[in-house]
């Protein structure tokens, strides 16, 4: 039996392998589709709704603060994808957002592209943040968010098995690795992608001032066009 389980762990990930130097790259990154499980990147309504998910964090009571003001002041809940070690070093900010009413969900532990990582490890990075997130008294539903939209066959398959839905986004205006965007430029780009049932990803962490600034803008010009915001798991189920 543990033979068997092997031998279907390394046929899995040899191709992996193989889809990657092959160039499974449009699979890998697709934030529309993923071999196995659910995976969510909008969701389809005439209604004006939609839902603002931050990437990344916590990185601190600044960041935190800053961002829960902008939210509070607007009466907006939000969604946070954060990384275990980020809950680990800075839990009091995990623990604010949560009594604060935002929803907390996955990122996985240490932000890795989850791509030809062993199944040990893709589950350690996974339940290992699921447990902090716990600790900081969020008891909703946790769904995942890969780093950098990336995912194979490994971490797919994982996360149908262990029930989990995968939520990516259709609107990004502040990519992880692009800045020098102004606030303004960042809103604009923002409220013109937006439509009913858009997931909207913003990273307002690391002192991201720009975006920071942005997410009131995106609030309040949305809400003069009738959109309402709500938490992913209420967006997805309605
Ligand atoms: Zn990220």
């Amino acid at each position: 039996m543990r033979a068997r389980v092997i031998l279907i762990i390394t046929v899995v990930c040899l191709l992996e392998l193989v889809l990657v130097l092959g160039g499974g790259y449009r699979l890998m990154n697709a934030r529309t589709v993923q071999v196995a499980g659910r995976l969510v990147d909008r969701v389809d309504t005439t209604e004006k709704v939609v839902a603002l998910t931050f990437d990344d964090g916590p990185t601190g009571a600044a960041d935190a603060e800053a961002i829960l003001e902008t939210l509070a002041d607007r009466g907006v809940r939000a969604t946070f994808y954060l990384t275990g070690s980020g809950i680990e070093q800075f839990p009091d900010a995990a623990a604010e957002l949560v009594d604060a009413g935002h929803e907390l969900g996955n990122h996985t532990w240490s932000h890795p592209r989850m791509i030809l990582l062993p199944p040990s490890r893709i589950a350690h990075e996974v339940s290992a943040t699921d447990r902090l997130i716990r600790q900081a008294g969020y008891d909703g539903e946790i769904s995942f968010r890969p780093p950098y939209g990336k995912k194979l066959l490994t971490l797919p398959l994982y996360l149908a098995a262990t029930q989990r839905t995968t939520v990516t986004w259709d609107v990004e205006a502040d990519s992880e690795d692009s800045t020098g965007h102004s606030a303004e430029e960042l809103a604009a780009a923002t409220v013109a992608g937006t439509r009913p049932g858009s997931i909207i990803l913003l990273h307002p962490w690391y002192g991201r001032t720009a975006t920071r600034q942005a997410i009131g803008m995106i609030i309040d010009d949305l809400h003069r066009q009738g959109y309402r915001f709500v938490t992913v798991s209420d967006l997805i189920h309605g």
